[in-house]
């Protein structure tokens, strides 16, 4: 069955899946093969070994869990993406939307930093892998990767390197092998893991099975040639087997149990297939009055299915001896589910053409899905799965690399003020890989993030418009009770005092006041820094992974081929280099922040009729939208009436749109109005 000793060649790939697969489908495979096989063509496995047998080792696999052309084009291609030059939309094109979106996932749970997370964080991860994949075969085409990994792991030249990548698979790819219900890739991801974390411990387990082989075969015999016996007088047709366990699980048994090796091997396991669920229970009836069973060991997973699909009969039994048996017992079709899971939904789709075999399928599928209705398929199993696994979560990771479970629909600011109150208060954006963004942008399952404080960040009431967390906007109104500057509004009010209109220069003292408590905050911003080249803002850029560049460091740009203008900071070593060479020296040019930010300085008059606290209501309702103010005057050109000019900084259009409509729903304020201070500025 396992692939393990097949040649990964090409050759074997398309015999294997030769009889379920149309000429065309072939050719699809032999394309993304020879495709494979050429962005690898520069690439070296460890072992020496030209790449592509990597992804063709991967798709056997795939072919070997009967999943379709589609998952093993993909398979194929399944590092071209991350590793290569090749683009997604090239493999759209060529391949079509469905392949590409498979290598875009597997690629995706590849990036999510993984490998350095702590264990107790491996429940987050794994659901944040079925979060993140959209179409199971993802997830099948990893496993069938990791399988392939763990199997060439001997070549890593590091203890370290192979232990840290098996605990990672304990941790995290074989209990999702387990959740989706193939054992058979479970079990061996765990094997082989044990074998690089505790080798000692799988060495001896290895022996003393070994050791004790020829009297475990002789008394396992014994039970399969009485059970064989006894079904075949009950008219049952049924294949009995002795089941070998396996090593990770008699490693764990130990653990737990605390029982010798010897113990825990002697328990020995049998195996009765038989054709439909009313065998099922007639084999075990069989089996109880040959053997008296164990009380509370017995368990009836076909009345009540595990969730991932999973169907049988489990009991253990007193043997003649004294010594235990377990004995699992279910239909040939509940085995193809327990070793394949999810996966046999693709066996059921590649075979549904073949009438004689539906009805088998038919029940197979329903096993899978695990349902009452027929309804439904994997890709609604797969559906319910996510369902009860991620009730609305996303999963970020910090630098760190922990991970932090937080409500769908979260923002970047969200994210700070559940890491750290302070962080909320001074969060000016944030770093996902090598992107700057605003405090404003959703969070994605598998993001890194990091967040960019500023000193000058000031917290503003236009957040709670956006944030998704009740405990950061808790934070932040908790903030503003204890702010000043809504304590004098607050003060000002509960006083009620009625005061004269005041003259201009009260006005203006009162005005210059208030701004004052505002923090000048030129450098805040809820957006993307900009990064202009001769004075045009530079569209298509990133910043470079090498030396992380800043708003404020001095930088330069180097054009790439294809990947756009890396931003550098002027004096980076990388940079350097790239100035060494005539033809790199040339695509490097001077480069400046566009301002530090983006925002733009507008000029806005309001009239109105001047009445106690309306300087200090416009102010408020300025600093409330996040305006700096940069400039103000205030006069009253006749008693009674307001006359004010401003000039603020907004962000964007709509910013000022907001901040004009709240400006009219002050109460006196009879007229707000952009207006030109500048001939040259441009509207
Ligand atoms: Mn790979």
């Amino acid at each position: 069955m396992s692939s393990r000793t097949t040649e990964p060649t090409l050759e074997n790939l398309l015999s294997r899946v030769h009889k379920r697969t149309s000429r065309a489908q072939r050719n699809y495979i032999k394309k993304a093969y020879y495709l494979a096989e050429d962005a690898h063509k520069f690439q070296e496995r460890l072992s020496g070994e030209p790449y592509i047998i990597h992804p063709t080792a991967v798709a056997i696999e795939v072919a070997e869990l009967e999943l379709d052309y589609e998952a093993i084009c993909a398979a194929l291609m399944h590092d071209v993406l991350e590793d290569t030059e090749t683009t997604f939309a090239f493999l759209a094109e060529e391949f079509g939307d469905t392949i590409a979106r498979l290598v875009d996932g597997v690629t995706k749970i590849s990036q999510l930093k993984t490998g350095s997370v702590e264990t107790k964080q491996a429940t987050n991860i794994r659901k944040m892998i079925l979060a993140t994949a959209e179409d199971a075969r993802v997830i099948l085409i990893k496993l069938a990767d990791k399988l392939h990994n763990m199997r060439t792991l001997q070549h890593h030249p590091t203890v370290e390197k192979r232990q840290r990548i098996a605990k990672e698979v304990l941790d995290i790819y074989a209990p999702l092998a387990g959740r989706l219900g193939i054992y058979r890739i479970k079990w061996e991801l765990e094997d082989m893991a044990l074998y690089n974390i505790d080798h000692e411990a799988y060495q001896k387990i290895k022996q003393t099975i070994a050791e004790k082989k020829g009297d475990r075969n002789k008394r396992i015999q014994a039970i399969v040639k009485i059970l064989q016996q006894k079904m075949k007088e009950s008219r049952i047709k049924a294949l009995v087997e002795g089941r070998a366990k396996h090593f990770y699980s008699i490693y764990n048994k130990l653990h737990e149990q605390n029982k010798s090796i010897d113990e825990i091997y002697d328990l020995s396991g049998v195996r009765i297939l038989v054709d439909s669920i009313q065998d099922c229970y007639g084999a075990m009836g069989i089996v109880h009055t040959l053997w008296n069973p164990v009380p509370g060991r017995f368990k009836d997973y076909i009345s009540v299915p595990k969730s991932n699909g999973y169907q049988s009969l489990h009991t253990t039994v007193v043997g003649n001896d004294g010594r235990f048996i377990e004995i699992q017992i279910r239909t040939r079709q509940m085995n193809l589910v327990a070793e394949f899971g999810i996966a046999a939904h693709w066996a059921y789709k590649e075979k549904k053409k073949n009438s004689q075999e539906l009805t088998e399928q038919f029940e197979l599928l329903q096993n899978i899905a695990n349902l009452r209705e027929s309804g439904q398929d994997a890709t609604e199993f797969m559906e319910e799965l996510k369902g009860s696994l991620t009730t609305d979560e996303i999963f970020v990771f910090t630098p760190q690399g922990e991970i932090i479970a937080m409500p769908t629909g979260s923002t970047i600011l969200d994210f700070a003020f559940r890491i750290h109150t302070e962080l909320g208060l001074k969060c000016a954006g944030a770093k996902i890989e090598d992107r700057m963004v605003s405090i404003r942008t959703p969070l994605k399952s598998g993001d890194q993030v990091q967040i960019i404080t500023n000193a000058s960040v000031k917290p503003s009431s236009e957040w709670l418009k956006f944030l998704a967390t009740s405990h950061a906007r808790a934070k932040l109104r908790s903030w503003f009770r204890k702010n000043d500057l809504e304590t004098v509004a607050d003060k000002d009010k509960s006083k009620g005092s009625v005061k004269e209109p005041g003259n201009q220069e009260d006005a203006e003292k009162k005005l210059t006041l208030v701004s004052k408590k505002i923090t000048k905050r030129k450098d805040h911003t809820d957006e993307t820094p900009l990064v202009e080249w001769q004075g045009e803002t530079a569209m298509e850029y990133h910043l470079a992974k090498c030396c992380d560049p800043l708003p404020g460091d001095a930088i330069r740009g180097f054009i790439t081929t294809g990947k756009g203008l890396s931003v550098h900071k002027a004096d980076c070593p990388s940079l350097q280099n790239l100035s060494e060479s005539e033809e790199t020296r040339n695509r490097i040019i001077e480069l400046n922040w566009s301002g530090l930010y983006r925002s733009y300085p507008v000029h806005i008059n309001i009239q109105g009729l001047d009445r106690p606290q309306i300087y200090l209501e416009i102010v408020q309702t300025l600093a409330s939208l996040g305006a700096n103010i940069i400039e103000a005057k205030a006069q009253t050109t006749t008693r009674g009436i307001i006359d004010d000019f401003f000039t603020i900084e907004v962000d964007s259009i709509s910013h000022l749109d907001d901040i004009i409509n709240s400006l009219r729903n002050v109460d006196g304020v009879t007229s707000v109005k952009r207006f030109l201070h500048h001939k040259k500025e441009s509207g």
